[in-house]
């Protein structure tokens, strides 16, 4: 399998190079991975900028079947710029933890939807221990929304299940893997259980990509990563991890799995040279992207990547 690139990104010498497909176009046995939105934390955005900029979500999708995994600000506005009908799509969101930077475009998504009738089918969460009661008072909140309607329709549900470590979808050759991560507040190391964290493992087809979600340096991630074609982790622009991750331990992660593709995203703009500088010095030196949104990863025989702006609907 080479890397092939559609512009020269941090990639190993040799496996760059360019490409020309329709990033929108989604093949069969291939899973095709957009990166909605990259930035991290609540404040994201854009470093001395004023915009706010778009948060953390992944858009994962094989044949006519999407995951998207988590839904922070401006997941919405996301799936409507690459086509409205994926508002349909759309109907299983997977949550890593319940961080405002990681669910705050969850309403927007699942009610505008709703109320446009772009998406006619109940919208399923799931994500770790609160997420039910989480979608719960979602669906109360926008009870006002749904009454006014002149139209008998009953509002299309905001289904939340909690889910464990574990397969949590198995259908089609697709299967979806839970696995714990560690992002335990660093004053209360004895408070994980209230604050649990999952990473996800989408396999399909001999191919497979990995979202870590926001952890510290974790064992559990590396162990659910082996063999993994593409490694999506996330990583904290200071130098002491707290409950992320530095970039030096992220080139530990990278090293011992060593991926096709280590992807940066959950992460401040502004900051992309010095993330590849440090992961260099870390020693690193596999195939590293930092994630811009709206980048498009294909996961075929070779593994594609369209930056933003290159692809027919990025920006
Ligand atoms: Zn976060």
């Amino acid at each position: 399998m080479t890397i092939a690139i559609a512009i020269p990104v941090h990639a190993q010498e040799g496996s760059v190079r360019a490409t020309q497909v329709d990033a929108r176009v989604i093949g069969e046995g291939l899973i095709q991975v957009t990166l909605l939105g990259v930035g991290g934390g609540p404040h994201a955005g854009e470093r001395g900028k004023d915009a706010l900029g778009i948060n953390y979500s992944t858009l994962v999708e094989i044949e006519d079947v999407a995951f998207l995994f988590d839904a922070g600000r401006g997941a919405a506005e996301q799936i409507a710029s690459i086509g409205k009908a994926n508002f349909q799509k759309v109907d299983k969101l997977y949550l890593t933890h319940l961080h405002s930077d990681h669910n705050i475009g969850l309403p927007d998504l699942w009610a505008t939807a709703a109320r446009t009738r772009l998406r006619t089918a109940p919208m399923q969460v799931f994500g770790p221990t609160g997420t039910k009661e989480m979608a719960e008072h979602i669906e109360a909140a926008f009870e006002y929304s749904f009454r006014y309607s002149a139209r008998p329709s009953a509002p299309l549900a905001l289904i939340g299940k909690d889910i464990q470590q574990g397969v949590v979808y198995q259908q089609g050759g697709i299967t979806v893997t839970a696995f714990d991560v560690d992002h335990t507040p660093p004053a209360n190391p004895d408070m994980h259980d209230q604050f649990p964290a999952l990473g996800f493992r989408v396999d399909y087809n001999d191919r497979s990509v990995v979202i870590s979600g926001d952890t510290r340096f974790s064992e559990n991630l590396i162990k659910h990563s082996e063999g993994v074609d593409v490694l999506i982790h996330e990583v904290t622009e200071s130098e002491n991890a707290g409950h992320h991750t530095t970039r030096v331990e992220a080139a530990q992660v990278f090293n011992r799995v060593a991926p096709k593709l280590a992807v940066y995203s959950h992460i401040l703009h502004g900051i992309e040279q010095q993330l590849t500088r440090d992961t260099r010095e870390a020693e690193y030196t596999g195939a590293l992207l930092v994630g811009k949104d709206m980048d498009v990863i294909t996961i075929g025989d070779e593994v594609t990547i369209m930056r933003a702006g290159d692809t027919p609907n990025g920006g």
